[in-house]
């Protein structure tokens, strides 16, 4: 089913023109969490909807709902949107993307009086990059009723102030919110689908301009691991007597990626990566024997099987080269998040609307983690529409063309008209009515 009511593009080109002009930091674009440059973005997407004649209204998260609303407003809602909060010195087009595409489609059938059958919602999710506070998915977690008196009091990297005091002074309520009080609920979402730049470069190296994502990785990682060995003179120390923690570092990075490769020929799929492992610089020393390792390992997989498998064979690195280096080895905590399971028939309908529309997509899974999964982990059926983006993400230099986000947006105006029971009966009717 082609909309005869076209998403109002010009007002996606001005919101990130707009979102540039307030976020960018002289280097790139820096929404933080819970700050100034996430709430600027909340603000200016509140008075466009505003301006458009949505119905507006934030939750004790602060996350934002733009609602087009439907004849029944009791249906379960059809939901789309993103995260608008950035890593420092990131991208204007992560997260942001799949919030400019809801408010243009919502825009342009607003404007056309279009009336759905069911409530139409654009969510502006708050803090799911893990850059700022050390967790992922805060705003959807707290849309759910899902963000603990632990998580609160979380602080935030930079800042060193905590979760609920950012939410406050972002206009939140976070005693609400660490009361579990749900402002969503599965049982009244229909779906919910999210337009994002693709990270990777899988379609922009391809002829595919969307991805319709089959499943969403999730993660386990050990964000602060240490290994404690002793500092000792590098000339006067013989081999016999060290206990060197560059050396176990070495090691256990070269064993991991050999676990890794283990397991892909096994069939697994997933990454691995050790993106920390630094010495102490205040003590390290080049005639020392370094006595300290920090490192980070971060695994991620849509199969909690693969995660599991991957974390038993690291604890048995750990023993093996605790023995071989005479170290200490602690992994720290532990933090994960859940895989999220793409429902199959919005992916069906993701793919026939691409054909339809001419726009060449492939089925692609997501490395990334998306507030999606989380939607997915609620039982709400869930999707997601990658958008070719050159350069990756979390940098500066993220490169979405606007042609393939007009593709894109016209592709999920498709299916949510669908879901919302928006056609062209419905318009015809609508401009008859108003005549
Ligand atoms: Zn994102």
């Amino acid at each position: 089913m082609s909309l005869p009511v076209e998403p109002d593009h010009a007002l996606a080109v001005s919101l990130f023109a707009q979102l540039v002009a307030q976020s960018h930091d002289g280097v790139g674009i820096t929404r933080d969490s819970y700050g100034d440059g996430e709430n600027a973005a909340h603000a200016l997407f509140r008075a466009a909807a505003e301006r458009s004649g949505l119905e507006v209204r934030s939750d004790a998260a602060g996350n934002l709902y733009l609602t087009l609303p439907g004849r029944d407003r009791g249906a379960p809602a059809v939901m789309t949107g993103s995260h608008l909060d950035s890593v420092p010195r990131g991208g204007n087009f992560d997260g942001a993307a799949g919030v400019v595409a809801g408010m243009a489609i919502l825009a342009g059938w607003r404007r056309a009086g279009l009336v759905p059958d069911r409530d139409v919602t654009v969510m502006a999710i708050r803090a799911e990059e893990s850059a700022w506070f050390p967790l992922s998915y805060a705003g959807s977690k707290a849309a759910f009723g899902l963000l603990d008196a632990v998580a609160l009091d979380l602080r935030r990297a930079d800042t060193g102030r905590t979760l609920a005091e950012h939410m406050r002074a972002a206009g939140g309520d976070p005693g609400a919110v660490a009361a579990g009080i749900a402002t969503l609920q599965a049982a009244n979402i229909d779906c919910f689908v999210e337009l994002h730049i693709e990270q990777g470069p899988v379609l922009d190296e391809s002829s595919d301009v969307l991805g319709v994502v089959t499943g969403i990785c999730g993660s386990r990682r050990y964000r602060h691991a240490t290994i404690l060995g002793q500092y000792a003179h590098s000339g006067a120390t013989p081999r016999s007597h060290r206990r060197d923690a560059v050396v176990a570092a070495a090691a256990l990075v070269t064993a991991v990626q050999r676990a890794w490769v283990a397991l892909e020929a096994a069939g697994h799929e997933l990454t691995v990566t050790v993106g920390q492992c630094t010495t102490d610089a205040a003590q390290a020393d080049f005639s020392k024997v370094s006595g300290r390792v920090d490192f980070s390992i971060d695994m991620r997989s849509r199969s909690l099987a693969t995660l599991d498998a991957m974390e038993v064979a690291v604890q048995a690195i750990r023993t093996d080269i605790m023995q071989a280096c005479r170290v200490e080895i602690d992994l720290g905590p532990v933090t994960a998040s859940a895989a999220g399971v793409m429902d199959p028939a919005l992916q069906a309908m993701l793919t026939a609307a691409a054909a339809e529309a001419g726009v060449p997509a492939r089925a692609m899974p997501s490395g990334a983690g998306h507030d999606a999964a989380l939607f997915a982990a609620q039982g709400v059926p869930a999707a997601m529409l990658f958008v070719r983006n050159a350069h990756g993400s979390h940098n500066p230099d993220e490169s979405m063309r606007l042609d393939d986000f007009a593709q894109a947006t016209r592709v999920l105006a498709n299916v949510l008209g669908t879901r919302a029971g928006v056609s062209l009966s419905t318009v015809t009717l609508n401009s008859c009515q108003s005549v």
